[in-house]
């Protein structure tokens, strides 16, 4: 493991007092928001200040809508550079934590963990279903999801089409729509850290069918 101070851009992430600094390049564990919960092995990141977190930083970052999304500020975006290295986290860990950000900055979020995420990496990504008791409950629940949200950002699937953002596979999905949603997504990325070309669906899925008019 490269010793930090030989790395110029790790030594500047915004670590904790009490965090083992380290370089983060060379791949890491990655949890998002992990609150005083962090996982076994993972470098954690929060806006909170809490034991266990090693780097303080707001998953919705602070810095300015880049000119080709302006249009988009009045609508909540914003863009999110995490002070993380491309291409440097092997498994990114998201348990309990999208319900809780800004819905319309999601595909912002999600080109940011996909330019993190090594080419063979893996996120495991937690939510409680949107049509569950689970997410109704809490007040700063915001964020809805259901079997067909994450098809949004996987190329494979017409929905994608919608926003276009960095491509992911979606790998696994488990869901109970009174329960929780348990999603496995890959990086459809090349070693070099480019996109890989797919197949893009060429229409969107419909999502309602047509009334036939009959006279
Ligand atoms: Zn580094």
């Amino acid at each position: 493991m490269p010793r930090l101070t030989e790395c110029e851009f790790c030594s500047k992430i915004p670590w904790t007092e009490w965090a083992k600094k380290r370089c983060l390049c060379e791949g890491f564990n990655l949890d998002l928001g992990c609150g005083e919960g962090k996982q076994k092995g993972f470098i954690g990141m929060d806006r909170r200040a809490v034991p266990g977190v090693d780097i303080i930083w707001d998953i919705e970052s602070v810095t300015p809508v880049p000119w080709w999304a302006r249009e988009m500020e009045d609508l909540g975006a914003k863009s999110s550079p995490w002070p993380i290295p491309d291409n440097s986290a092997d498994k990114l860990l998201c348990s309990h934590v999208l319900e809780h950000i800004t819905p319309s900055v999601l595909p912002a979020v999600m080109d940011e963990m996909w330019r993190v995420m090594r080419y063979d990496g893996q996120v495991l990504i937690a939510v409680p279903h949107g049509d569950s008791y689970g997410f109704r409950q809490d007040p700063t629940h915001i964020a809805m999801f259901n079997e067909s949200t994450m098809t949004y950002f996987d190329p494979a699937h017409g929905l994608w089409q919608i926003y276009k953002p960095k491509p992911w596979l979606i790998r696994r999905q488990h869901s109970s729509p009174y329960h929780n949603m348990e999603i496995v997504l890959e990086p459809r990325k090349k070693p070099d850290g480019t996109p890989i070309d797919i197949f893009v669906a060429q229409e969107p899925e419909r999502t309602r069918k047509k009334k036939r008019i009959s006279r």
